[in-house]
């Protein structure tokens, strides 16, 4: 497919927010694509080159695209900056530069040179994306350049989520949604909904099938739903599974022999994060390959208590990671088990997936197995939470004994109880707006684009920020607000 006319259906998308039109657009988008496009048409639509757990950073802040916009039209600084000023989007500030008339490069070959652009590094990086984005603009047309530059700016912002992508796909083919359950579930499976929409499109539906968990390529999480009280869950569960609720992070674990890949909840990579569960990982777990999930937490090494949640969000940082190990430790709650050495285990009860799970974790520091206990007695499970809640936990998950693992589903095969729901928890905030943020993209012609918000400090007599909201508001009071 020719770039332009990829364009051409971009346009169309940018000009609706209605659901229902995104997703015929996107249907006839994915049905004029051919099988080699539609990869890349995934993703550049939901604005990446890849999926979402390969995060791809082009690089490229607004100071480069202005500067290839110079190399790519031959104007000055001054101009471009004049026009940036004007428009509040570079995207729209190529459109005006460059040449009307549509150019010949395809939906592969723009997406490729991106790809190049964003894979760039070493000495003279700078230099050359610069470039490299430079020749790409001179190759391309105003309307094309516009939705490039946007592209590695991150303003893309065409809001084309998951599902509409899916429901595209099946309209793609069928005329209707009958297709996406299994569109789901092949994504669930992987994660990658640019492979996913090339088997479709090349083999069919059926071949999605072929999708199947992998060792290093995430899969979605089971979510829990929630209960109002332990009678709740007995009424829905019957006999099942208690476990304590951890407040920490998730982590998804693909072992394969020494090497050892975590994933967070949003399916981002955070192995560096935690060398020391990767260690244990390797230490304690009894498998060639596998794939478990459990919860993260920071304790005392002198008690062995779990410390709150606060305290291991420590954790959480990309800078003094070696520090932050001694400091911090932390400890792996495993309470799922995926796949082992070769075998599925996603299709299989929750029992047989604990067992399992138990029988590869060799005693030791790092990794402990979830405990449980077995009940349909309320009152089992009441004194279960309490205790839980007593000794500084979040609460408890159930579990219902046969449910499989279902990636991407929040379902009530698990059910939290959490302390915050007995009662009414008021948690909100009183925020005060202490200035805001000028505009940008859509929002320029507002000359507001967020609110800054502070709270009070009563110790230190200070307001400071906490947030930036940028949702919530209509067209007219951002006029309003400003
Ligand atoms: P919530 O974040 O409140 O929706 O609760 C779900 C989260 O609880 C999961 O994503 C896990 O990170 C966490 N969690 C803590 N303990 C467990 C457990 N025993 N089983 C499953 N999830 C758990």
């Amino acid at each position: 497919m020719r770039f332009a006319k990829f364009v051409d259906y971009l346009a169309r998308l940018e000009a609706t927010t209605k659901r229902l039109e995104m997703t015929a657009i996107v249907a006839e988008l994915f049905k004029d694509a051919n099988e080699d496009d539609i990869a890349p048409i995934v993703y550049i639509t939901q604005e990446r080159l890849g999926p979402a757990y390969e995060p791809i950073d082009f690089g490229i802040g607004e100071a480069l695209a202005a500067e290839a916009l110079m190399k790519a039209t031959g104007k000055g600084k001054d101009e471009i900056k004049k026009l940036y000023k004007l428009r509040g989007d570079y995207g729209d500030v190529a459109k005006e530069l460059l040449p009307a008339e549509a150019k010949k490069l395809t939906v592969a070959q723009v997406f490729e040179r991106l790809m190049q652009i964003a894979t760039t590094s070493g000495e003279g990086t700078v230099a050359t994306k610069t470039d490299l984005l430079a020749d790409l603009l001179k190759k391309l047309s105003g309307a094309e350049a516009r939705y490039v530059l946007r592209i590695p700016l991150g303003r893309l912002r065409l809001g084309i989520g998951d599902p509409t992508v899916m429901e595209g796909l099946s309209w793609s083919k069928a005329g209707d949604k009958s297709l996406r359950p299994q569109i789901e579930r092949a994504y669930n499976v992987c994660s990658d909904l640019g492979q996913v929409a090339r088997i479709f499109k090349a083999e069919g539906v059926d071949a999605l099938a072929k999708i199947q968990v992998k060792v290093g390529n995430p899969v979605r999480m089971a979510l829990a739903e929630r209960a109002k009280s332990s009678e709740d869950i007995v009424t829905r569960l019957g006999k099942c599974a208690i476990e304590h609720k951890f407040d920490g992070f998730r982590c998804q674990i693909h072992k394969q022999g020494d090497t050892v890949r975590i994933f967070s909840r949003n399916l981002e990579e955070t192995t560096t994060m935690f060398t020391d569960i990767v260690e244990g990982i390797r230490k304690q777990i009894q498998a060639k390959t596998a794939i478990l999930e459990g919860e993260a937490l920071s304790y005392d090494p002198e008690t062995g208590e779990f410390h709150p949640f606060q305290v291991t969000m420590q954790r959480k940082r990309k800078y003094d990671l070696e520090n932050m190990t001694v400091k911090f430790p932390l400890r792996l709650v495993a309470f799922d088990l995926l796949y082992v050495d070769g075998k599925d285990f996603t299709g299989e009860g929750y029992s047989k997936r604990h067992d399992k799970l138990a029988s590869i974790i060799a005693p030791g520091e790092r990794v402990q197995i979830s405990q449980h206990l077995v009940t349909q007695d309320a009152k089992e499970i009441e004194k279960f939470f309490m205790e839980a809640i007593t000794g500084g936990l979040e609460g408890i998950m159930a579990k219902r004994l046969d449910s499989k693992y279902q990636a991407g589903a929040r379902n009530f095969n698990w059910i939290k109880l959490k302390r915050s729901y007995q009662g009414h928890l008021s948690d909100t905030i009183d925020g005060v707006v202490v200035g805001f943020l000028r505009g940008r993209g859509q929002r320029a012609k507002f000359g507001i684009g967020a609110l800054l918000v502070a709270v009070y400090d009563q110790k230190q007599d200070k307001f400071g920020t906490i947030a930036k909201i940028g949702t919530g508001f209509s067209d007219e009071e951002w006029v309003q607000m400003r």
